[in-house]
């Protein structure tokens, strides 16, 4: 049963689709090369970023001002995923400033995952399609063997970004293109991703005024903060898709994994999410940690969040299940 929130919440773009019209994807081998292009910059160079970092661990450690930079690029950027472009962007489940959205929209930018636009419209289309034909990065889609369950779990970690269907924007996030400073962000999204490079890297050497701190802050508070958010973001495709507790009826097979939270900004209560996708809180109880949430806490205690969605108890316990009966009540 659908409650009255999820109605509210559904009635909040189900207009705009109906208006939009058109192809639901595109299969575009342009669309496809841009796809490879992004997916070795942003998605492989990191990993070997990363190992470079290692490698030149003897050489050169991390020292306070690199760990530091590393740590507040991983803040910034992953609020700007989880605040930002998923609760505010592709659920409007909190409203806040224009200022607000432009910074949110170029820290989420500096994660490499896409721009906004695109990022939403492929979000909103996994909520769609959640675990059945269509859903981009599902991992129960390959079989039911082992090998199958492997090669999926590949998939939804990694290999759907190679090149995929792109979910057409003009049906998928009308309301984010009208919006004409989201428009130019999303254009300038490589100066973005760049600047998450660059700022990390200035900042050692200007500290530690040296060489050696400009090519230490560009591979810990560039290549391997990147690296560390977007297996975390990966995660919740794979992982949450595949391994930890229901206790809603979804259409999808999301789960939630709690201990994960701390690691990704609170969105690994990826089921919840999925059964209450226009709440603004994922931990649903105020004592499971959902920093993501506790931004947007803030950002309302500051004036600068309102309209911040959440369920109500009883609206939750009206749709809490015990987990046997989650996947029950999911094959009927
Ligand atoms: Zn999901
Ligand atoms: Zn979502």
């Amino acid at each position: 049963m659908t409650s009255h929130f999820e109605q509210e919440y559904q009635s909040l773009f189900t207009e705009e689709l109906a208006v939009a019209g058109g192809k639901q994807v595109l299969n575009d081998p342009y669309l496809h090369r841009l796809q490879r292009r992004h997916f070795y910059l942003f998605d492989v160079l990191p990993l070997f970023g990363t190992l470079a970092a290692l490698a030149l661990l003897a050489w050169r450690p991390p020292g306070v001002p690199e760990l530091l930079a590393c740590f507040a690029m991983w803040v910034v950027s992953g609020l700007g995923i989880s605040a930002g472009y998923h609760r505010l962007f592709a659920h409007r489940s909190w409203q806040t400033t224009r200022g607000t959205q432009t910074l949110l929209a170029i820290a989420g930018a500096m994660a490499g995952q896409g721009s906004v636009i695109s990022w939403v419209a492929m979000h909103r289309r996994h909520h769609e399609r959640g675990d059945r034909d269509g859903d981009m990065h599902s991992p129960n889609l390959h079989g039911p063997g082992k090998r199958d369950k492997l090669r999926g779990f590949l998939h939804a970690h990694f290999t759907w970004m190679i090149a995929h269907p792109y979910p057409n924007v003009l049906r998928y996030a009308p309301d984010l293109l009208r919006e004409r400073h989201l428009v130019s962000v999303g254009r300038r999204y490589y100066t973005w991703v760049a600047l998450g490079f660059v700022l990390p890297a200035l900042a050692c050497a200007l500290l530690e005024r040296s060489w050696g701190g400009l090519l230490s802050g560009f591979l810990w508070g560039g290549m391997v903060r990147m690296f560390m958010l977007a297996q975390g973001i990966w995660s919740l495709n794979s992982f949450c898709h595949l391994i930890g507790r229901r206790c809603f009826v979804t259409r999808d097979r999301s789960r939630n994994i709690g201990w994960m939270a701390p690691l990704i900004f609170g969105e690994s209560w990826h089921h919840n999410h999925h059964a209450f996708p226009g709440s603004a809180s994922f931990g649903l109880a105020w004592y499971r940690i959902d920093p993501g949430f506790w931004f947007i806490r803030l950002l309302g205690a500051l004036g600068l969040a309102w309209n911040i969605k959440v369920p109500s108890r009883e609206q939750i316990d009206a749709r809490t299940v015990t987990h046997a009966a989650s996947w029950s009540a999911d094959s009927q």
